[in-house]
């Protein structure tokens, strides 16, 4: 059985100096997150395509896909950035940024157990 995808909208760091921040994990709390792969969604506005491309491990991919689920954008482009953490395992954490009309969203997703 897959479990479900859970998200939320609190953004938590904890300061670490010289203008930045670390990022904190949304499942467990801990600083000790690795980024280990980016995706970019671009979509025209409402397009049934969306070209999907993934940079993780050294290697590049890119797929036109029918827009679905994964896109963090109901209707343009979106972000995800993904992340280990070392405090609570290996499934998957994505931080995402979506275009929604005139404003950018940001949030987590990640796979609660
Ligand atoms: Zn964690």
């Amino acid at each position: 059985m897959t479990n479900a995808w859970a998200q939320s909208d609190e953004i938590k760091t904890r300061p670490y100096g010289r203008g930045t921040a670390d990022l904190l994990c949304p499942r467990c709390g801990s600083a000790n997150l690795h980024h280990t792969g980016v995706t970019v969604y671009d979509r025209g506005e409402d397009r049934a395509t969306v070209v999907e491309t993934t940079v993780s491990g050294g290697k590049i991919k890119v797929d036109p896909v029918a827009h679905g689920a994964m896109n963090p954008s109901g209707r343009r482009d979106g972000l995800a950035i993904r992340f280990d953490c070392e405090g609570c395992g290996e499934e998957p954490i994505e931080l995402t940024i979506a275009q929604h009309k005139g404003s950018t969203e940001i949030g987590w997703r990640y796979v609660d157990f």
